[in-house]
Protein backbone atom coordinates (compact mmCIF):
# COMPACT_ATOMS: atom_id res chain seq x y z
CA UNK A 1 0.00 0.00 0.00
CA UNK A 2 0.85 3.83 -0.91
CA UNK A 3 1.22 5.76 2.58
CA UNK A 4 -0.86 8.37 1.25
CA UNK A 5 -1.63 11.36 3.21
CA UNK A 6 -4.57 13.14 2.89
CA UNK A 7 -3.68 16.82 2.80
CA UNK A 8 -4.84 18.88 6.04
CA UNK A 9 -8.54 20.30 4.74
CA UNK A 10 -7.44 23.76 6.02
CA UNK A 11 -3.79 24.77 5.95
CA UNK A 12 -2.64 28.35 6.80
CA UNK A 13 1.24 28.53 6.76
CA UNK A 14 2.59 32.45 8.46
CA UNK A 15 -0.15 34.32 7.11
CA UNK A 16 -0.42 38.01 8.10
CA UNK A 17 -2.93 40.81 8.20
CA UNK A 18 -2.66 44.65 8.58
CA UNK A 19 -5.76 46.36 9.01
CA UNK A 20 -3.69 50.03 8.34
CA UNK A 21 -1.01 49.85 10.99
CA UNK A 22 -2.64 47.54 13.13
CA UNK A 23 -1.52 43.99 13.26
CA UNK A 24 -4.57 41.36 13.11
CA UNK A 25 -2.93 38.32 12.25
CA UNK A 26 0.54 37.18 12.95
CA UNK A 27 2.08 34.65 11.57
CA UNK A 28 -0.98 32.41 11.72
CA UNK A 29 -0.61 28.51 11.04
CA UNK A 30 -2.69 26.09 11.14
CA UNK A 31 -3.42 22.67 9.99
CA UNK A 32 -6.63 21.18 10.40
CA UNK A 33 -7.19 17.42 9.39
CA UNK A 34 -10.53 16.32 7.83
CA UNK A 35 -13.22 15.32 9.96
CA UNK A 36 -11.98 17.73 12.91
CA UNK A 37 -13.70 20.03 15.09
CA UNK A 38 -11.75 23.41 16.15
CA UNK A 39 -13.17 25.72 18.46
CA UNK A 40 -11.38 28.94 18.27
CA UNK A 41 -11.60 31.28 21.81
CA UNK A 42 -10.12 34.16 22.82
CA UNK A 43 -11.03 38.16 23.72
CA UNK A 44 -12.97 40.39 21.69
CA UNK A 45 -10.95 41.88 18.63
CA UNK A 46 -8.24 39.28 18.87
CA UNK A 47 -8.79 38.05 15.53
CA UNK A 48 -11.07 35.43 15.20
CA UNK A 49 -13.02 36.71 12.98
CA UNK A 50 -10.48 38.05 10.54
CA UNK A 51 -9.32 34.67 10.71
CA UNK A 52 -12.59 32.95 9.69
CA UNK A 53 -13.06 36.05 7.01
CA UNK A 54 -9.18 35.03 5.19
CA UNK A 55 -9.82 31.52 5.40
CA UNK A 56 -13.11 32.07 2.93
CA UNK A 57 -11.11 34.86 1.08
CA UNK A 58 -13.57 37.30 2.19
CA UNK A 59 -10.54 39.22 3.33
CA UNK A 60 -7.28 39.38 1.73
CA UNK A 61 -4.48 38.82 3.63
CA UNK A 62 -1.12 40.12 3.75
CA UNK A 63 1.28 37.49 3.72
CA UNK A 64 1.21 34.14 3.88
CA UNK A 65 -0.78 31.00 2.25
CA UNK A 66 -4.18 29.40 2.97
CA UNK A 67 -5.43 26.59 1.71
CA UNK A 68 -8.28 24.32 1.72
CA UNK A 69 -7.94 20.70 1.21
CA UNK A 70 -5.04 20.59 -0.41
CA UNK A 71 -6.07 23.52 -2.96
CA UNK A 72 -4.09 27.21 -2.46
CA UNK A 73 -6.63 29.74 -2.18
CA UNK A 74 -6.84 31.85 -5.43
CA UNK A 75 -6.93 35.87 -4.42
CA UNK A 76 -9.79 36.89 -6.95
CA UNK A 77 -11.72 35.88 -9.66
CA UNK A 78 -13.50 32.69 -10.66
CA UNK A 79 -11.32 30.04 -9.06
CA UNK A 80 -12.15 31.89 -5.91
CA UNK A 81 -15.56 31.60 -6.34
CA UNK A 82 -15.41 27.51 -6.91
CA UNK A 83 -12.78 27.47 -3.90
CA UNK A 84 -15.38 29.77 -1.54
CA UNK A 85 -18.04 27.36 -2.42
CA UNK A 86 -16.08 24.53 -0.66
CA UNK A 87 -16.03 26.64 2.41
CA UNK A 88 -19.37 27.10 4.41
CA UNK A 89 -20.00 29.92 6.72
CA UNK A 90 -22.22 30.64 9.32
CA UNK A 91 -22.34 34.41 10.87
CA UNK A 92 -23.73 35.61 14.25
CA UNK A 93 -26.04 37.40 11.61
CA UNK A 94 -28.16 35.31 9.96
CA UNK A 95 -28.54 37.30 7.25
CA UNK A 96 -31.39 35.47 4.71
CA UNK A 97 -33.77 36.76 2.13
CA UNK A 98 -36.53 38.51 3.86
CA UNK A 99 -38.79 38.14 0.66
CA UNK A 100 -38.00 34.50 -0.55
CA UNK A 101 -39.22 31.61 1.50
CA UNK A 102 -37.31 28.90 3.82
CA UNK A 103 -36.58 26.61 1.11
CA UNK A 104 -35.93 29.27 -1.41
CA UNK A 105 -33.38 30.48 0.72
CA UNK A 106 -31.71 27.31 0.82
CA UNK A 107 -32.31 26.23 -3.13
CA UNK A 108 -30.75 29.82 -4.39
CA UNK A 109 -26.96 29.01 -3.92
CA UNK A 110 -27.20 26.21 -5.44
CA UNK A 111 -29.07 26.93 -8.33
CA UNK A 112 -26.79 30.13 -8.98
CA UNK A 113 -23.60 29.02 -8.28
CA UNK A 114 -23.19 24.94 -8.51
CA UNK A 115 -26.09 25.69 -11.44
CA UNK A 116 -28.48 22.89 -10.26
CA UNK A 117 -31.96 22.14 -11.30
CA UNK A 118 -34.51 23.54 -9.22
CA UNK A 119 -36.37 20.22 -8.57
CA UNK A 120 -32.69 19.05 -7.69
CA UNK A 121 -32.34 22.40 -5.34
CA UNK A 122 -35.54 21.88 -3.44
CA UNK A 123 -35.04 18.29 -2.88
CA UNK A 124 -31.63 18.68 -1.72
CA UNK A 125 -32.99 21.86 0.42
CA UNK A 126 -36.00 19.88 1.76
CA UNK A 127 -33.87 16.95 3.00
CA UNK A 128 -30.87 19.90 4.68
CA UNK A 129 -34.25 21.34 6.55
CA UNK A 130 -35.13 17.92 7.70
CA UNK A 131 -31.93 17.45 9.06
CA UNK A 132 -31.46 20.57 11.06
CA UNK A 133 -34.94 20.42 12.47
CA UNK A 134 -37.41 22.65 10.19
CA UNK A 135 -38.83 20.97 7.28
CA UNK A 136 -42.35 21.86 8.41
CA UNK A 137 -41.45 25.54 8.38
CA UNK A 138 -40.08 25.44 4.38
CA UNK A 139 -42.65 27.64 3.13
CA UNK A 140 -42.52 30.32 5.56
CA UNK A 141 -41.10 33.02 5.14
CA UNK A 142 -37.74 34.16 7.78
CA UNK A 143 -39.74 36.75 10.26
CA UNK A 144 -42.15 34.08 10.93
CA UNK A 145 -39.46 32.17 12.15
CA UNK A 146 -37.59 32.29 15.64
CA UNK A 147 -33.87 33.83 15.32
CA UNK A 148 -32.78 29.77 16.00
CA UNK A 149 -34.73 28.51 13.63
CA UNK A 150 -33.77 31.10 10.97
CA UNK A 151 -29.77 30.38 11.94
CA UNK A 152 -30.63 26.64 11.63
CA UNK A 153 -31.82 27.63 7.91
CA UNK A 154 -28.30 29.82 7.68
CA UNK A 155 -26.66 26.39 8.45
CA UNK A 156 -28.99 24.30 6.39
CA UNK A 157 -28.09 27.24 2.96
CA UNK A 158 -24.52 26.68 3.78
CA UNK A 159 -24.87 23.12 3.82
CA UNK A 160 -26.81 23.29 0.57
CA UNK A 161 -23.34 23.86 -1.67
CA UNK A 162 -21.99 20.88 -0.46
CA UNK A 163 -18.91 22.33 1.66
CA UNK A 164 -15.83 20.61 2.59
CA UNK A 165 -15.36 22.34 5.36
CA UNK A 166 -18.03 24.76 7.58
CA UNK A 167 -16.77 28.10 9.40
CA UNK A 168 -19.07 29.38 12.27
CA UNK A 169 -18.07 32.77 13.68
CA UNK A 170 -20.29 33.17 16.58
CA UNK A 171 -23.32 31.46 15.59
CA UNK A 172 -25.01 31.59 18.88
CA UNK A 173 -23.78 34.88 20.10
CA UNK A 174 -27.46 36.92 18.66
CA UNK A 175 -29.93 34.59 20.00
CA UNK A 176 -31.75 34.67 22.97
CA UNK A 177 -30.55 32.02 25.43
CA UNK A 178 -33.41 29.45 25.31
CA UNK A 179 -32.53 29.42 21.37
CA UNK A 180 -28.81 28.71 21.72
CA UNK A 181 -28.83 24.80 22.37
CA UNK A 182 -31.12 24.31 19.36
CA UNK A 183 -28.52 25.48 16.95
CA UNK A 184 -25.01 23.71 18.92
CA UNK A 185 -27.18 20.59 18.44
CA UNK A 186 -27.44 20.90 14.72
CA UNK A 187 -23.38 21.83 14.80
CA UNK A 188 -23.21 19.29 16.98
CA UNK A 189 -25.00 16.51 14.94
CA UNK A 190 -22.75 17.61 11.88
CA UNK A 191 -19.53 17.08 13.85
CA UNK A 192 -20.41 13.97 14.58
CA UNK A 193 -21.59 13.28 11.30
CA UNK A 194 -17.85 14.01 10.32
CA UNK A 195 -17.90 17.42 9.00
CA UNK A 196 -14.54 19.65 9.16
CA UNK A 197 -14.97 22.48 11.15
CA UNK A 198 -13.80 25.68 12.80
CA UNK A 199 -15.98 27.56 15.30
CA UNK A 200 -15.44 30.70 17.37
CA UNK A 201 -18.07 30.45 20.33
CA UNK A 202 -18.45 31.37 23.77
CA UNK A 203 -20.24 28.51 24.87
CA UNK A 204 -17.75 26.93 26.46
CA UNK A 205 -20.31 23.72 27.28
CA UNK A 206 -20.08 23.40 23.63
CA UNK A 207 -16.00 23.81 23.21
CA UNK A 208 -15.51 20.95 25.98
CA UNK A 209 -17.91 18.46 24.57
CA UNK A 210 -17.66 18.92 20.76
CA UNK A 211 -14.17 19.97 19.77
CA UNK A 212 -11.49 17.75 19.44
CA UNK A 213 -8.72 20.87 19.12
CA UNK A 214 -9.15 24.29 21.06
CA UNK A 215 -7.21 26.93 19.75
CA UNK A 216 -6.26 30.14 22.05
CA UNK A 217 -5.66 33.27 20.54
CA UNK A 218 -4.71 36.56 21.82
CA UNK A 219 -3.71 40.37 19.86
CA UNK A 220 -3.56 38.11 16.26
CA UNK A 221 -1.55 35.39 17.64
CA UNK A 222 -2.26 31.70 18.10
CA UNK A 223 -1.56 31.30 22.06
CA UNK A 224 -2.46 27.92 22.52
CA UNK A 225 -3.29 25.19 20.17
CA UNK A 226 -4.20 22.07 22.08
CA UNK A 227 -7.07 19.60 23.64
CA UNK A 228 -10.19 21.19 25.48
CA UNK A 229 -9.44 19.09 27.91
CA UNK A 230 -5.83 20.56 28.78
CA UNK A 231 -6.48 24.19 27.99
CA UNK A 232 -9.97 24.30 30.27
CA UNK A 233 -8.34 22.34 33.06
CA UNK A 234 -3.90 23.35 32.48
CA UNK A 235 -3.83 26.32 30.26
CA UNK A 236 -0.41 27.11 30.09
CA UNK A 237 -0.62 31.13 29.06
CA UNK A 238 -1.35 33.93 31.75
CA UNK A 239 -3.36 35.08 29.01
CA UNK A 240 -5.73 31.98 28.41
CA UNK A 241 -5.59 32.21 32.50
CA UNK A 242 -6.69 35.06 32.50
CA UNK A 243 -9.20 34.71 29.86
CA UNK A 244 -10.83 31.80 31.66
CA UNK A 245 -10.68 33.53 34.74
CA UNK A 246 -13.23 36.25 32.85
CA UNK A 247 -15.42 33.59 31.13
CA UNK A 248 -15.94 30.34 33.54
P1 LIG B 1 -12.52 39.07 17.07
O1 LIG B 1 -13.41 38.39 16.07
O2 LIG B 1 -11.58 38.14 17.76
O3 LIG B 1 -13.30 39.89 18.05
P2 LIG B 1 -11.71 40.64 14.79
O4 LIG B 1 -11.07 39.68 13.86
O5 LIG B 1 -13.09 41.06 14.50
O6 LIG B 1 -11.58 40.09 16.29
O7 LIG B 1 -10.84 41.96 14.89
C1 LIG B 1 -9.44 41.94 15.12
C2 LIG B 1 -8.95 43.36 15.14
O8 LIG B 1 -9.07 43.94 13.84
C3 LIG B 1 -9.72 44.28 16.08
O9 LIG B 1 -8.81 45.19 16.66
C4 LIG B 1 -10.69 44.99 15.15
O10 LIG B 1 -11.03 46.25 15.67
C5 LIG B 1 -9.87 45.10 13.89
N1 LIG B 1 -10.70 45.11 12.67
C6 LIG B 1 -11.56 44.15 12.28
N2 LIG B 1 -12.11 44.42 11.09
C7 LIG B 1 -11.58 45.61 10.70
C8 LIG B 1 -11.75 46.45 9.56
N3 LIG B 1 -12.56 46.09 8.55
N4 LIG B 1 -11.03 47.60 9.51
C9 LIG B 1 -10.20 47.95 10.52
N5 LIG B 1 -9.99 47.22 11.61
C10 LIG B 1 -10.66 46.05 11.72
MG1 LIG C 1 -15.47 38.25 15.95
Amino acid sequence: MTAEVAAPMIKASAVNKYFGDLHVLREITLEVPRGQVVVVLGPSGSGKSTLCRAINRLEPINSGEIGVDGVPLPAEGKALAALRADVGMVFQSFNLFAHKTIVENVMLAPMKVRKASKDEARKTAMELLERVGIANQADKYPAQLSGGQQQRVAIARALAMRPKVMLFDEPTSALDPEMVQEVLDVMTGLAKDGMTMLVVTHEMGFARRAADRVIFMADGEIVEDTTPEEFFTAPKSERAKDFLGKIL
